[in-house]
């Protein structure tokens, strides 16, 4: 039930990142309403939003000159591993040994500035290397199993009292409808423009192809970093295990020889029996896009065509859930920083009225 003085924000997205700004709202003591045209639960979820239905792992593309998202992945680790440490079963997390290698490593990749948020971190000693891999690194990280995580924040968010309701938008001003009482948004997906301007182009494509196999016996994630590709084993908590490859040119390999890939860099994955013994459950191809630029989480004001000011604090153009709760929570402050500055405005007009 809302109870507090502060006003209601519309948040636009029930992914990851809507309901983290949602919860987070709430407990600063916002009403919240969710606005999306799909929601967690709905039966064709998975195939609008493909990643709910994989695994994620805590891992960072931040540079070292990148303070802001520094702070957005370090923040998130934290509080996954806490859930993983009081609400594993739960939330969907785990905690699980990580394993990341590289084949042509960077000057940000040999000295990781992320090497003291993770347990554990050490650098592989070069005899213990994979083949043709230059630089190793072993550490202990989280596995968010997405589905289960989604489930989750959004039940935290409805027990909270937050709302949620469908539409289907062309824009994200479109909230603002008729409705006269919206004066603050949160833009929480990439695929809308805000208004009559042209949607935010400046994307990437990625291409993706995986496959689920039951491998009970994997119990560390595994990534590759080539030139042109990251390749990657997750393990989920069910004994299957997601393998796959992202690239940003389209390619065609067939499950055979992707796999005997990854076997090189975990040989436990077939235990010396070949392809033969792996029981592939599931495959897909899948596309997504990445916001060149990193993510985008500020502030912007707009008078609607009715002449009323309103904030739109943006978070959105993530490439995977790790920025989730750093990033959420920096939304929070952008919406409490827009909050008084759509109170001075009232309040002068107020100040106006009263030398009238
Ligand atoms: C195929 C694929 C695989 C991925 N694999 C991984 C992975 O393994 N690990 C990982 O961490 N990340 C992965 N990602 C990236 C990760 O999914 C994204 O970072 C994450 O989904 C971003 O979530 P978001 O909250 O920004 O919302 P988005 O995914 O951008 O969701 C947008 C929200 O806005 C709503 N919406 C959109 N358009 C409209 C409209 N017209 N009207 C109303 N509502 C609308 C949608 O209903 C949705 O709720 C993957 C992404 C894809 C596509």
């Amino acid at each position: 039930m809302f109870t507090s003085s502060l006003p209601c924000v519309h948040v636009v997205g029930a992914n990851v990142y809507g309901y983290t700004s949602a919860i987070l709202l709430i407990l600063q003591g916002y009403k919240v309403t969710i606005i999306a045209n799909h929601f967690p639960g709905d039966a064709d979820y998975a195939c609008n939003y493909p990643d709910n239905h994989v695994n994620s792992h805590w891992q960072t593309e931040a540079s070292t000159a990148d303070a802001h998202l520094q702070e957005y992945d370090a923040t998130s680790f934290k509080m996954f591993w806490n859930l993983a440490k009081c609400k594993a079963s739960e939330s969907g997390i785990i905690i699980g040994s990580s394993f990341k290698y590289y084949q042509s490593p960077t000057d940000d990749q040999l000295n990781p500035w992320w090497k003291n948020v993770v347990p554990g971190f050490e650098t592989i000693q070069n005899h213990e290397l994979p083949e043709g891999v230059q630089l190793g690194h072993h550490y202990t990280t989280v596995l968010i199993n997405t589905k289960r995580y989604l489930g989750w924040l959004q039940t935290q968010f409805l027990s909270m009292g937050g709302r949620q309701r469908r539409a289907a938008m062309n824009k994200i001003l479109d909230v603002v409808g008729d409705q006269d009482h919206v004066s603050m948004i949160v833009n929480c997906s990439d695929d809308l423009p805000l208004g009559t301007d042209a949607l935010d182009t400046s994307s990437q494509t990625i291409y993706q192809q995986q496959y689920t196999v039951q491998a009970s016996q994997i119990r560390k994630a595994v990534q590759v970093k080539t030139k042109d590709e990251e390749l990657y084993i997750y393990p989920r908590m069910d004994g299957t295990v997601v393998i796959g490859s992202s690239r940003r040119k389209q390619h065609d390999e067939n499950a055979t020889q992707l796999l005997n890939r990854m076997a090189d860099y975990c040989p436990e994955l077939t235990w010396g029996k070949g392809m033969d013994a792996l029981n592939i459950i599931d495959q897909e191809k899948t596309t997504k896009s990445t916001r060149l630029h990193g993510p985008r989480v500020e502030n912007q004001f707009i008078v609607t065509p009715l002449g009323t000011r309103l904030s739109v604090t943006h978070n959105y153009g993530h490439d995977g859930y790790q920025s989730s709760w750093g990033s959420s929570k920096c939304a929070v402050r952008l919406v409490n920083e827009a909050y008084a500055n759509l109170k001075k405005d009232s309040q002068s007009i107020s100040e106006l009225l009263s030398r009238l």
